[in-house]
């Protein structure tokens, strides 16, 4: 599903000699859970950049679902992102929407007819615990809340694979926990996940694979890993 051989990523304007990639082999299978840990600067988030192709490698290859992202033409990149669902740390929800909105938001983009729109959301909404709240402002959630709605906007369209950029960051331990559930439950129900941490406490609790980068390399991956200390 998730495919990178020999990546290396230069970013153009780098000002130091380090390479934010450096040769990256990587084998990611349909319906696995995958953390990626790592120090900061570790090439973590340039890795989630080049999976959903907002960045192209410099060298190697990577395939996505099918899609060779080093060559994939401009005018394919919106169907192959169909694929991919995405979460970050601070939400990114738009604030002046409720939270019906702003999962819609993701099925208009594709042009689903309203009807179909409707259900959806709701059906999405109940999956991630907010039946209750389609019509609240999101600034008037709480973190953990924001995050289920960022979740259900990544997810309303089915995506193969959820990409989760340090989805707990901003959450107090309870909430992260209840979060880290939700994304084992959507993972459980068949899709892909494939998440950037610091969390050590629910690294090692969850027992999944688990990918640890330093200086743009892999420098660990195991089965049923744990949160490896930075001095490693
Ligand atoms: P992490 O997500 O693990 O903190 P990053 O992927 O953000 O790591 O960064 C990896 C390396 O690439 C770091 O040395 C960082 O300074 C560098 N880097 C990241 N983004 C850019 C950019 N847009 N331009 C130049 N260098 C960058």
């Amino acid at each position: 599903m998730i495919t990178l051989e020999n990546v290396t990523k230069i970013y153009p304007d780098s000002t130091n000699n380090v390479n934010a990639l450096n040769g990256v082999n990587l084998h990611i299978k349909k319906g696995e859970f995958v953390f990626i840990v790592g120090d900061s600067g570790s090439g973590k988030s340039t890795l989630i950049k080049l999976l959903m192709r907002e960045l192209k490698p410099t060298s190697g290859d990577i395939t996505v679902m099918g899609y060779n992202l080093g060559k994939i033409t401009h005018g394919k990149i919106p169907k192959f992102r169909r694929n991919i669902g995405i979460v970050f740390q601070d939400f990114r929800l738009l604030p002046d929407r409720n939270v019906y909105d702003n999962v819609a938001f993701a099925q208009h983009i594709i042009q689903v007819p309203g009807r179909i729109i409707r259900r959806n959301v709701q059906r999405i909404l109940a999956t991630v615990g907010l039946a209750g709240k389609y019509r609240s402002k999101v600034t008037q959630l709480s973190g953990g809340e924001q995050q289920r709605v960022a979740l259900a906007r990544a997810l309303v369209n089915k995506p193969a694979i959820l990409l989760a950029d340090e989805p707990t960051g901003n959450l107090d331990p309870n909430t992260s926990w209840e979060i880290m559930k939700l994304l084992d439950k959507i993972n459980a129900a068949g899709t892909t996940v494939v998440m950037v941490t610091h969390n050590r406490e629910i690294v090692n609790e969850m027992q999944k694979r688990v990918i640890t980068m330093k200086k743009g390399v892999i420098i660990d991956d195991a089965e049923k890993g744990v949160y490896i200390d930075e001095e490693y």
